[in-house]
């Protein structure tokens, strides 16, 4: 039996271990590393807007096509453990799964794929290159905000029940268009938003438990 009909998953400290754009500036050294992982931290608190602080990480990395590649190979590196086999599970019971991330679309596909979630159900950031090929900047997209998953999770119109999970702030906000929001802790435990969650899970198997479970 399935509760729900449709499930919207985070990807960065969700379907994987890694905070994507952190990782790129990871590769620019430390003191990039600091800057953007402050940033990046600060927002997913709910400290600082999403809006505030995203071109301003691109801009601060300045990524190319070959970044995004290796960005791409370590998202499958730090899948999260279960994560695929949840997935195969939830679509076996008829589940709609779509990933709602505020990372980078091109770095995150070949995951969704190894996972089976095809292509148009994974919204993400697209990022566009400057005049020297860097990806400096985001396309105007809602996902780049800090309320930008509620407006996707509304505009996709999902068949309901609903549950929402992530680590994050952004993802807290789906909280009002969703019939349930989980806060997924198998990586990171942001407190503001384990206290609005209606259910806290540590694994994928939990997740499918819940999930599958009338
Ligand atoms: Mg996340």
């Amino acid at each position: 039996m399935r509760r729900y009909a449709a499930v919207v998953l985070d990807a960065d400290s969700t379907l994987a271990g890694i905070e994507g754009v952190d990782w790129l500036a990871a590769r620019r050294g430390p003191e990039v590393q600091r800057a953007v992982e402050s940033l990046t931290a600060r927002a997913m608190d709910g400290e600082l807007k999403l809006e505030a602080v995203y071109d301003e990480r691109l801009r601060t990395i300045g990524a190319t096509n070959e970044d995004i590649e290796a960005l791409a190979d370590a998202y499958l590196g730090a899948v999260a453990p279960g994560a695929a086999d949840a997935i195969a599970a939830l679509h076996a019971s008829g589940v709609v799964v779509h990933i709602i991330s505020g990372g980078l679309r091109p770095a995150l596909l070949p995951l969704a794929r190894a996972l089976g979630v095809p292509d148009e159900r994974v919204h993400a950031v697209v990022p566009e290159p400057d005049a020297q090929g860097k990806l400096t900047h985001a396309k105007p997209s809602p996902l780049t905000t800090q309320a930008g998953k509620l407006e996707i999770v509304r505009a996709l119109a999902l068949p309901r029940p609903i549950l929402a999970v992530g680590d994050g702030a952004t993802d807290l906000a789906m909280a009002p268009a969703v019939d349930a929001f989980a806060a997924y802790i198998g990586f990171v435990r942001r407190d503001a938003v384990v206290a609005g969650a209606a259910l806290v899970l540590d694994s994928f198997a939990t997740l499918v438990e819940h999930a599958l479970s009338a």
